[in-house]
């Protein structure tokens, strides 16, 4: 593997290079979302500047350029995932409306009166609510795997859940409150063992390390183009051609129908029969550039993310005061922490002082906060375009933090 040039990735993001409050920025929200490099800007740039059109159907030249690279953008998002079929690959917003999507149309169709569905105790909001919503539609029950106390789902507990009753099992690849990997393909084959189908939140896997669909085995996965380098309002939610044919459309309109008539209207196969309107052309094609840009560095930057964590993980151990939450041996570079005598607001917003950008809170992840009886954390996040220098800077914005509250 060649040695990874992080100040050469780091002049492929102006952001980087500026400041905040007089002082260079750190960021380290990065699981919030993540900076976008130029090959992003400029072919978002080029696209305006240059190539657009409304896709498919259009006759003239710069629609059909538009509808060649929107399609090559699924082809791009499809080789990320591992594929060889792009057709499961439908555009959405992001995972939120991915997993909604599934929830509401998969649900509609799949989820009856005393059926389950298996969430985890790490779950996102945006994969508890939507499953909460279609589970009192139908009458049925969410059921929730604990976690450890190193922040780890509970594999027995996980596995004692599942049932006849299960129709459904839908968790996340990674943690983006404490940085676990979960053991999806494990946690997959268990659940399709019981006869449930699966669902991963890939969300904060795919920004961090190479992420093969088929091998996992599960029937659907989501991602958000803003949290893997690309634009926001863009997202992907893969699933299986045959499960999504057999679906009814989430929404409804132009481009995913067959044939209209007010005698009855058909609708066409997926993709096409989720992404109803004009889609999101440039977040598509922005998308694409973004995963052409990292796919190439995944190895690499996974490499230097986990030395980054190592680092971090020592560093932050000898702050007075700090507990690091989610000691999962298998993580990605996100380091949660509490500092003891200071609220984890105060603590972000006296980092941000230093130019260190942090998030603070729940995280969007209440029910897993309760848990571990805490009403949020401080969390560092980081991406392959992060230092060890920065490591630094953000141990001693803490340790003065310390010395304010303590
Ligand atoms: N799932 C996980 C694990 C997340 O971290 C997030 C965002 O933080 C989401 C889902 C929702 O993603 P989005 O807001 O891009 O739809």
């Amino acid at each position: 593997m060649p040695a990874f040039d992080v100040a050469a990735v780091r002049r492929d993001f102006p952001i980087l290079g500026t400041s905040v409050r007089g002082r260079p920025l750190v960021y380290l929200d990065n699981a919030a979302t993540s900076q976008k490099p130029l090959a992003v800007i400029r072919r978002l740039e080029r696209y305006y500047a240059q190539e657009n059109a409304n896709v498919h159907r259009g006759v003239h030249l710069l629609s059909e350029q538009a509808t060649a690279a929107y399609e090559s953008a699924r082809g791009t998002v499809a080789a990320f995932l591992g594929l060889k079929d792009a057709r499961g690959c439908v555009f959405v917003r992001g995972a939120t409306e991915g997993i909604n999507l599934v929830a509401e149309s998969w649900g509609r169709a799949h989820l009856r009166a005393g059926d389950e569905i298996l969430l985890t105790h790490l779950e996102h909001h945006a994969n508890i609510v939507p499953w909460q919503v279609a589970a009192e539609r139908a009458g049925a029950r969410v059921v929730v795997a604990p976690v450890t106390p190193r922040g780890e789902v509970d594999l027995p507990a996980f596995r004692s859940l599942l049932s006849p009753r299960t129709r459904i099992a839908a968790f996340s690849h990674v943690s983006n409150a404490l940085g676990t990997v979960n053991p999806a393909a494990e946690m997959t084959r268990l659940a399709k063992a019981a006869g449930a189908a699966v669902l991963i939140d890939g969300c904060q896997a795919a920004a961090h390390f190479k992420v093969d669909v088929p091998a996992l085995g599960c029937d659907f996965y989501v991602f958000s183009g803003h949290k893997t380098f690309g634009p926001t309002g863009i997202g992907v939610l893969w699933g299986r051609p045959e499960l999504l044919d057999a679906m009814p459309p989430y929404q409804s309109g132009g481009d995913m129908i067959r044939k209209v008539d007010f005698a009855g209207t058909t609708f066409r196969e997926a993709p096409e029969r989720f992404e109803a309107g004009t889609p999101d052309i440039s977040g598509a094609i922005g998308l694409a550039a973004a995963l052409d840009y990292f796919m190439p560095l995944q190895a690499a930057a996974h490499a230097h993310e986990q030395e980054l964590l190592a680092a971090a993980t020592e560093r932050l151990k000898g702050v007075k005061g700090l507990t690091i939450v989610g000691q999962a041996p298998e993580k990605v570079a996100v380091l949660s922490f509490t500092l003891e005598g200071a609220h984890p607001h105060d603590v972000g917003t006296l980092l941000d002082a230093d130019g260190v950008a942090i998030r603070t809170g729940h995280h969007c992840c209440m029910p897993l906060m309760k848990s571990f009886g805490l009403a949020g954390t401080a969390r560092a996040s980081f991406a392959f375009y992060n230092t060890l220098e920065e490591v630094e800077v953000l141990a001693r914005s803490l340790e003065r933090v310390r010395k304010m509250t303590a």
